[in-house]
């Protein structure tokens, strides 16, 4: 068990920068979680934290210790990879007892190896698997015995790269609840990496969102969830997608090209009035309604599509210059060309500076939904 602390953390192949000066300070015991696009960096992120790899400048500290001049191997940190490395002549249960037998990480009687390995393979449902070999498993089954030889060790600290990506996704949701169940067991300090935002939301004590090598935003689940700090962070977030589209301040209204959406951010927000705002609302926030409600942000649409999922249906809603899809919970049943009326409770409006004709779009400040003044929503 133990802190890491990631300082000023740059690498680079070549011309391109892999990691931009990455800060990050997790606890003891944390399960942290960096999402991220494919090219991120997350891969060299664990890299670099294992000592697999020449950092260009920054440090690594677990535990308290800098890691600069330590070998991977006496860093004490587990590192499960995406490629899964099993040795192929050796069965499942073999694959499992060999990290606990290698000299160095101490020795532990049958008894205990056999306990380790139990807890693993119960959590990991690959219990029955233990005589096969490697070739006679799937992916999916081989991916979870590499995460087993990782997480059957203690080590300081647990590096997990996208380690459910080659399971279904039924598998993956089970497998999901049964490893936040292992990760309070152990409290092993944990990084575990994904490009799957469903997993780090339901995963993560925090999530850290990578974007080119930087680190955008740091927050618990509800933090990254509630309020992005971009709309690179905002649409990493969520299926369908926020809809955000371009909006102009001025006279002290946030207001849509097609002026139909209309919103009185509050002064602590500190918006510059202009013509580079964005409006965020994120799909299951918006309601369609008969009667608008007081106080709430209303918007007059045509419906285009109507999609059912079950027990919810996606919309898409033309509003003005704007395709605004809505997943609704069908309490007001709306059919293809229908006019309705959609409402957003003013706390989950999402107000960004920039547009997308800015290159710096994504990297801009959000303003808080929670910092709206209701009484200045006005009905669009
Ligand atoms: P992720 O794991 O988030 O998909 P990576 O850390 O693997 O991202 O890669 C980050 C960036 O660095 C990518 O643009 C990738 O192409 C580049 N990269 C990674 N490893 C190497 C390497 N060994 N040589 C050259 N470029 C690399
Ligand atoms: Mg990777």
């Amino acid at each position: 068990m133990a802190t890491l602390t990631i300082s000023g953390l740059n690498k680079t192949y070549g011309k391109k920068q892999a990691l931009n000066d990455v800060n990050l300070d997790i606890a003891d015991g944390e399960f942290f979680v960096m999402l991220g696009p494919s090219g991120a960096g997350k891969t060299t992120m664990l890299k670099s934290i294992a000592g697999l790899q020449e950092v260009d400048s920054g440090s690594v500290v677990i535990g308290g210790i800098t890691m600069d001049d330590v070998e991977p191997y006496r860093r004490n940190v587990a590192m499960a990879f995406e490629s899964y490395a099993l040795y192929p002549q050796k069965t499942v249960f073999e694959n499992l007892a060999s990290p606990l037998r290698s000299g160095r990480t101490g020795k532990y009687s049958a008894a205990d190896q056999q306990s380790r390995i139990d807890a693993v393979t119960t959590t990991l449902g690959i219990n029955h698997l233990l005589q096969r070999l490697p070739k006679e498993l799937s992916n999916g089954q081989r991916q979870r015995v590499a995460l087993g030889r990782v997480l059957v060790r203690p080590a300081d600290v647990y590096l997990l790269d996208e380690p459910l990506s080659h399971l279904d996704a039924k598998l993956r949701a089970s497998m999901r609840a049964e490893l936040k169940r292992l990760g309070q067991m152990s409290n092993t300090t944990s990084v575990y990496v994904t490009h799957d935002y469903q997993e780090a939301l339901s995963l993560g004590d925090r999530i850290g969102i990578l974007r080119e090598g930087h680190l955008v935003q740091v927050g618990t689940p509800s933090d990254v969830w509630l309020r992005p700090v971009d709309t690179f962070v905002a649409r990493s977030l969520g299926q369908p997608e926020m809809n955000v589209f371009d909006a102009r301040f001025e006279n002290g209204r946030v207001v849509d090209r097609a002026g139909l959406v209309s919103i009185e951010p509050a002064p602590s927000l500190g918006l510059v009035e202009g013509p580079k705002v964005r409006i965020g609302l994120r799909p299951s926030d918006i309601a369609v309604t008969p009667t608008p409600r007081p106080g709430h942000l209303h918007m007059k649409g045509r419906v285009q599509l109507v999609e059912r999922l079950g027990r919810l249906v996606e919309l898409s809603v033309v509003v003005g210059e704007e395709d605004i899809i809505v997943i609704s919970d069908g309490e007001h049943p709306v059919a293809e060309h229908d006019e309705v009326l959609l409402q957003v409770s003013p706390h989950l409006v999402h107000i960004f500076e920039g547009t997308t004709d800015d290159p710096s779009a994504e990297t801009l400040r959000i303003g808080a939904a929670q910092e709206l003044t209701t009484a200045g929503v006005h009905h669009g």
